[in-house]
Formats: structure tokens, sequence, C-alpha cells
């Protein structure tokens, strides 16, 4: 318990035909601090995480059943892993969907959000890849410096779902890896009409 093992113990594996077994690949983007570690540890439901899970990257593997029907993702929080070009060039490419984080209480990390969107649109020109924008941290109300207003214009400026959540309260993170299934399911039914 406790570990940053990369797959959670929970996810189920489903025996079901090879429609149904693919796995979403779901990338994490932010600056340093805004709490994309924390919120992937809700999502993998590691809760009690020790000091040496913030250094390296980590990778959670889960199933979540989203409208009936199961999905399994690997998330993956691995931005701030190390420095090399070769890496973001990589995430950039990986994903199936992408989750960008600012923290509701750094603007300047609200910033780089809108940075990371537009360097996202120029590696994945021609692709239709779902996005949401996340505002973290909505516990801290004192500290707010961006306001939901600003956040889902921004969203709509980009062409991406917006959602706030607190990774400390676990709100609305749920909701978060849900939005993301709907998503990718949707751009995928779309494709093969
Ligand atoms: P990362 O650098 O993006 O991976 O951010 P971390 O997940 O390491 O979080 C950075 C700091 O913000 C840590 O001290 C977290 O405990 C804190 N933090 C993360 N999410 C929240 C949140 O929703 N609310 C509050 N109050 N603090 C948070
Ligand atoms: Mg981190």
């Amino acid at each position: 318990r406790g570990s940053c093992a990369s797959d959670s113990s929970d996810s189920v594996i489903s025996t079901s035909s090879e429609a149904d077994s693919q796995v979403y690949k779901v990338v994490l983007l932010g600056e340093h601090g805004v709490g994309k570690s924390s919120l992937a540890r809700v999502f993998g439901g590691v809760e009690d995480a020790g000091h040496d899970c913030d250094e390296a990257g980590n990778t959670y593997d889960r199933s979540i059943v989203v409208d009936e029907e199961e999905a399994s993702i690997v998330l993956y929080d691995i931005w701030e892993q190390d420095n090399s070009q070769w890496l973001k060039d990589q995430c950039m490419r990986m994903g199936d969907a992408y989750i960008i984080v600012y923290s509701v209480t750094d603007k300047s990390s609200f910033e780089k959000a809108s940075e990371l969107r537009i360097q996202l649109r120029r590696a994945r020109q021609s692709e239709n890849i779902p996005i949401i924008l996340v505002g973290n941290k909505s516990d801290l109300v004192r500290s707010r410096e961006v306001s939901v207003d600003e956040g889902s214009a921004c969203a709509v400026v980009f062409d991406c779902k917006f959602i706030e959540t607190s990774a400390s309260l676990h709100h609305n993170v749920q909701d978060l890896f849900e939005g993301i299934v709907r998503q990718i399911r949707l751009r995928k039914d779309s494709k093969e009409e």
C-alpha cells in the first residue's frame, strides 16, 4: 500500500473481446506544482503517497466503468520526469487524450496551460484529440487568481473541455476521468461512422 507501483491492484481485467479491450493512453501536462501527481494518485487510488512518489514519473493503470461500459486507462504522469526535449516530444505524440492542468491559485500556470495547448495543436495538427483543461486546487478559495469564468472562456477559445478539481478534496476527479473516457468514445464513434 502507498507504493508508486505502476498498476493499482483494483484494475479489473475484463474478458471481453478485442473491441472493448482497448487501452486509452492519457497524458498529464502542466507546470510544476499545479497538482498533476496529486490528481494521478487520486485516480490510481494511492492514498498515502510518500515523498518518494514526487521525484520520478509514474504511470497508473486502471479500469473504470463509464456509462455501463468498462474502459481501461493508462495515465502518464511523466511530463516532469526529466528535462529532455525528447521526453516532451514523446509526451506530445503518445496520448490518446490530454489533461492540461493549471492551478487556480497561480496565474502563470494558467498562461502556461495555453502555451501547452498551442504546442499540442502544433504537434498533432490534423488530429482531433480530446483535451480537458483542468483548474486544480479549487479548494483554495482565498488564494484564487484565476476565476471559473476565465478558465471556461479559455477552454472555449482552445476548443476543449473544462473542469475545476480539487485533488485534496477528491472533488470532481472522478468526473474528470469519466469525461475523458466519454470524449475519447465520442471521437472514436464519429470516426467509425
Ligand atoms: P505536480 O508538480 O503538478 O505533480 O504537483 P503535485 O501533485 O506534486 O502538487 C504540488 C503541491 O500542491 C503539493 O503540495 C500538493 O499537496 C498540492 N496540491 C495538489 N493538488 C491540490 C489541491 O487540489 N488542493 C490543494 N490545496 N493543494 C493541492
Ligand atoms: Mg508531479
